[in-house]
């Protein structure tokens, strides 16, 4: 077992990848006008890289002062099972974008965000998993069964490096390769200020069984918000179609800084305005917080393959009636 396997792509795969029927020059010109690295830090990212080193990351960049706790020196063995589990990244066919208003599942093209990165895991959770590889773990699945839905041009995007500056370059990989719609794949934690101590394996360790759920959050500065709005009610309601409650917690007091309005009491969908991946981006996007990993009970869930196979099949039904001809007809909302 070798739960370290790095795993790179070609740089000439990927640069192919949606930008075919672009002429040369604009794709010079538009690599040339990204930051450095950002041509080919989303796709080309080394997954696995992952140190032993102590360190605090934040949980989100968006949400200043909401930090993870530091995380073990030595990562549990079922976590490295796990990562060992994920398997390489796989390129598809390249595709076409579709025409304006038209949406064929075969050239529609879905940028599945991992949330967070290598070097700065977001939160820690309750048995002291790193949210990076649950992220992972579950936009795989999502990728799997969208392209099992026939959404052949689905990718994912993982990017590298610290967790500000990773937001820059997940915008503009996704903006360059000309997304039709961004999904960004998070797992939920609470501010500091609500965690718990309990030891688990021998380690003082942090949880809070407080809260649970999943959350759906838009920006209302995308400037394709009405859209956005329409795809994370439709996720909202196979979350709830599926038995699962949402987070009522943001619209709280107690979440100080990071309370959200509640757009729709129905489906969970909160407006998080200010979040560099949903007002920056070039098309509809949404971010789903798929539960807290925070809570023990939930965490144990979030952790099973049962409930990872529930959320990617209610992604994938929310992207197939997104995707429906009556949607291309109707346009936005
Ligand atoms: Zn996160």
């Amino acid at each position: 077992m070798n739960p370290r396997r790095s795993i790179r792509v070609s740089g000439g795969t990927v640069a192919g990848f949606w930008f075919r029927r672009r002429t040369l020059v604009a794709a010079i010109a538009a690599l040339l006008l990204l930051p450095v690295e950002t041509g080919h830090a989303g796709w080309l990212s080394d997954v696995f890289k992952r140190t032993t080193k102590q360190g605090v990351s934040p949980k989100h960049a968006g949400r200043p002062g909401r930090t993870a706790k530091v995380k073990p020196a030595v990562k549990p063995a079922h976590q490295a099972t796990r990562l060992a589990a994920l398997g390489p990244m796989a390129l598809g066919p390249v595709g076409s974008k579709p025409a304006a208003g038209k949406c064929n599942p075969a050239t529609f093209r879905i940028v599945l965000d991992v949330g967070h990165t290598a070097q700065s895991e977001g939160a820690i959770s309750a048995r002291n998993v790193a949210e990076f590889a649950y992220n992972l773990r579950l936009a795989r699945g999502i990728e799997e069964k969208l392209k099992a839905a026939g959404f052949a041009e689905t990718r994912l995007l993982l990017t590298e490096g610290k967790a500000r500056a990773s937001l820059v370059r997940r915008v503009a990989s996704a903006n360059n390769a000309n997304a039709d719609l961004f999904l960004s794949i998070h797992h939920d934690s609470v501010p500091d200020k609500l965690l718990e101590d309990w030891e688990f394996e021998g380690k003082k360790s942090h949880f809070s069984d407080r809260f649970s759920g999943y959350s759906v959050f838009v920006s209302r500065s995308n400037p394709d918000f009405r859209t956005s709005l329409a795809f994370a009610e439709l996720v909202g309601k196979e979350m709830k179609a599926q038995g699962l409650d949402y987070a009522k917690q943001y619209t709280l007091p107690i979440m100080g800084r990071y309370r959200h309005p509640l757009l729709n009491e129905e489906t969970g969908v909160y407006s998080y305005d200010e979040l560099v991946v949903l007002r920056k981006t070039r098309m509809p996007a949404v971010l789903l917080e798929a539960g807290s990993i925070i809570n023990r009970d939930e965490e144990l869930k979030m952790d099973s393959l049962e409930r990872r196979n529930i959320i990617s099949s209610g992604v994938a039904a929310a992207v197939r009636t997104f995707c429906e001809p009556r949607w291309a007809l109707l346009g936005p909302l």
